[in-house]
Protein backbone atom coordinates (compact mmCIF):
# COMPACT_ATOMS: atom_id res chain seq x y z
CA UNK A 1 0.00 0.00 0.00
CA UNK A 2 1.72 3.58 -0.85
CA UNK A 3 1.73 6.17 1.56
CA UNK A 4 -0.85 8.18 -0.24
CA UNK A 5 -3.26 5.77 -0.25
CA UNK A 6 -2.49 5.06 3.03
CA UNK A 7 -3.31 8.26 4.60
CA UNK A 8 -6.82 8.23 2.78
CA UNK A 9 -8.34 5.31 3.98
CA UNK A 10 -9.65 5.01 7.29
CA UNK A 11 -10.47 2.15 9.54
CA UNK A 12 -13.74 0.40 9.93
CA UNK A 13 -15.40 1.90 12.98
CA UNK A 14 -19.29 0.99 12.64
CA UNK A 15 -21.88 -1.36 10.95
CA UNK A 16 -24.85 0.37 11.04
CA UNK A 17 -28.47 -1.28 10.31
CA UNK A 18 -31.31 0.60 8.64
CA UNK A 19 -34.37 -0.38 7.17
CA UNK A 20 -35.42 0.89 3.81
CA UNK A 21 -38.52 2.43 5.87
CA UNK A 22 -41.32 0.78 3.42
CA UNK A 23 -44.60 -0.63 4.06
CA UNK A 24 -44.57 -4.10 5.55
CA UNK A 25 -44.86 -6.65 2.57
CA UNK A 26 -43.96 -4.49 0.07
CA UNK A 27 -40.80 -6.01 -2.43
CA UNK A 28 -37.89 -3.63 -2.56
CA UNK A 29 -35.41 -4.17 -5.06
CA UNK A 30 -31.25 -3.34 -5.57
CA UNK A 31 -32.58 -1.24 -8.60
CA UNK A 32 -35.36 0.48 -6.59
CA UNK A 33 -32.68 1.87 -3.94
CA UNK A 34 -29.65 2.88 -6.56
CA UNK A 35 -32.83 4.75 -8.42
CA UNK A 36 -34.07 6.37 -4.55
CA UNK A 37 -30.37 7.65 -3.75
CA UNK A 38 -28.43 8.53 -6.98
CA UNK A 39 -31.20 9.57 -9.45
CA UNK A 40 -31.40 13.52 -10.06
CA UNK A 41 -33.56 15.41 -7.34
CA UNK A 42 -36.52 15.60 -7.46
CA UNK A 43 -36.78 12.33 -8.16
CA UNK A 44 -34.15 10.93 -6.22
CA UNK A 45 -31.92 12.31 -3.63
CA UNK A 46 -28.82 13.10 -6.05
CA UNK A 47 -26.30 11.37 -4.35
CA UNK A 48 -22.91 9.68 -6.09
CA UNK A 49 -23.70 6.71 -4.86
CA UNK A 50 -26.51 4.50 -2.47
CA UNK A 51 -26.53 4.68 1.03
CA UNK A 52 -25.68 0.62 1.69
CA UNK A 53 -23.28 -2.00 0.97
CA UNK A 54 -25.95 -4.67 1.18
CA UNK A 55 -29.53 -5.52 1.50
CA UNK A 56 -31.65 -7.85 3.10
CA UNK A 57 -34.86 -8.16 0.93
CA UNK A 58 -38.34 -9.38 1.68
CA UNK A 59 -37.54 -12.99 1.13
CA UNK A 60 -34.56 -12.95 3.89
CA UNK A 61 -32.20 -13.08 0.32
CA UNK A 62 -29.29 -10.67 0.90
CA UNK A 63 -28.45 -8.54 -2.29
CA UNK A 64 -24.77 -6.78 -2.38
CA UNK A 65 -25.50 -3.14 -3.52
CA UNK A 66 -22.30 -1.69 -3.22
CA UNK A 67 -19.05 -3.76 -3.12
CA UNK A 68 -16.93 -3.34 -0.79
CA UNK A 69 -13.75 -5.98 0.34
CA UNK A 70 -12.47 -7.67 3.22
CA UNK A 71 -10.30 -5.74 4.94
CA UNK A 72 -10.18 -3.25 8.30
CA UNK A 73 -10.07 0.31 5.65
CA UNK A 74 -12.76 1.86 4.35
CA UNK A 75 -11.30 3.11 0.73
CA UNK A 76 -13.36 5.52 -1.24
CA UNK A 77 -14.93 3.27 -3.93
CA UNK A 78 -16.04 1.30 -0.76
CA UNK A 79 -17.85 4.25 1.08
CA UNK A 80 -21.81 4.60 1.15
CA UNK A 81 -23.51 7.23 1.97
CA UNK A 82 -26.17 6.36 5.08
CA UNK A 83 -25.48 8.45 7.73
CA UNK A 84 -23.75 11.72 6.75
CA UNK A 85 -20.09 12.03 8.49
CA UNK A 86 -19.21 8.80 9.67
CA UNK A 87 -19.39 7.44 6.25
CA UNK A 88 -16.32 7.25 5.78
CA UNK A 89 -15.81 4.78 8.94
CA UNK A 90 -19.47 2.87 8.68
CA UNK A 91 -20.56 -0.06 6.88
CA UNK A 92 -24.37 0.34 6.23
CA UNK A 93 -27.02 -2.99 5.70
CA UNK A 94 -30.56 -2.47 4.97
CA UNK A 95 -33.81 -4.63 5.59
CA UNK A 96 -36.42 -3.99 3.39
CA UNK A 97 -39.20 -2.65 5.32
CA UNK A 98 -39.54 -0.78 8.72
CA UNK A 99 -43.19 0.46 8.54
CA UNK A 100 -46.68 -0.36 9.02
CA UNK A 101 -49.39 -0.42 6.21
CA UNK A 102 -49.42 3.42 7.64
CA UNK A 103 -45.97 4.61 7.33
CA UNK A 104 -45.73 4.24 11.10
CA UNK A 105 -41.90 2.94 12.37
CA UNK A 106 -42.74 -0.54 13.01
CA UNK A 107 -40.11 -3.79 13.00
CA UNK A 108 -41.25 -5.46 10.11
CA UNK A 109 -38.53 -8.27 9.94
CA UNK A 110 -39.73 -11.54 9.41
CA UNK A 111 -38.17 -14.85 10.45
CA UNK A 112 -36.14 -15.12 7.12
CA UNK A 113 -34.95 -11.50 7.41
CA UNK A 114 -34.16 -11.96 11.53
CA UNK A 115 -32.27 -15.35 10.57
CA UNK A 116 -30.60 -13.36 7.62
CA UNK A 117 -29.81 -10.34 9.24
CA UNK A 118 -28.57 -12.47 12.56
CA UNK A 119 -25.86 -14.72 10.42
CA UNK A 120 -24.67 -11.32 8.73
CA UNK A 121 -23.82 -10.05 12.19
CA UNK A 122 -21.91 -12.34 13.33
CA UNK A 123 -20.32 -13.37 10.02
CA UNK A 124 -19.17 -9.30 10.24
CA UNK A 125 -18.07 -9.55 13.65
CA UNK A 126 -15.60 -12.16 12.50
CA UNK A 127 -14.34 -10.76 9.60
CA UNK A 128 -14.07 -7.54 11.59
CA UNK A 129 -13.64 -8.15 15.43
CA UNK A 130 -13.56 -4.88 16.43
CA UNK A 131 -16.58 -3.38 15.08
CA UNK A 132 -19.64 -1.99 16.86
CA UNK A 133 -23.07 -2.17 15.72
CA UNK A 134 -25.52 0.02 16.00
CA UNK A 135 -29.14 1.22 14.49
CA UNK A 136 -29.06 4.40 11.92
CA UNK A 137 -30.95 6.31 14.84
CA UNK A 138 -27.84 5.93 17.45
CA UNK A 139 -26.50 8.69 15.58
CA UNK A 140 -29.48 10.26 14.06
CA UNK A 141 -31.97 10.83 17.06
CA UNK A 142 -34.84 12.19 14.72
CA UNK A 143 -34.55 8.89 12.70
CA UNK A 144 -36.54 5.70 13.72
CA UNK A 145 -34.55 3.74 11.71
CA UNK A 146 -34.24 0.67 11.45
CA UNK A 147 -37.81 0.47 13.50
CA UNK A 148 -36.29 -2.05 16.43
CA UNK A 149 -33.43 -1.63 19.46
CA UNK A 150 -30.28 -2.63 17.98
CA UNK A 151 -28.32 -3.15 20.83
CA UNK A 152 -31.47 -5.62 22.59
CA UNK A 153 -31.51 -7.70 19.67
CA UNK A 154 -27.73 -7.84 19.19
CA UNK A 155 -27.69 -9.09 23.06
CA UNK A 156 -30.22 -11.15 22.17
CA UNK A 157 -29.27 -13.49 19.61
CA UNK A 158 -25.92 -13.29 21.44
CA UNK A 159 -23.05 -10.37 19.92
CA UNK A 160 -20.57 -10.00 22.60
CA UNK A 161 -21.11 -6.18 24.75
CA UNK A 162 -17.39 -5.22 22.41
CA UNK A 163 -19.34 -5.23 19.10
CA UNK A 164 -22.47 -3.02 20.63
CA UNK A 165 -22.39 0.59 20.33
ZN1 LIG B 1 -31.39 4.55 7.96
Amino acid sequence: MTLTKKMMTKQLEYLIIHCTATPIGRIVTKEDIVAWHTDPKPRGRGWSKAGYSDMIDIDGKLVNITPFDQDDDKEAWEVTNGVRGINGVAHHIVYVGGCDARMQPMDTRTPVQKGALGIYLKYAVLRWPNIKIAGHNYFDAGKACPSFDVAQWCRAIGLSENNIL
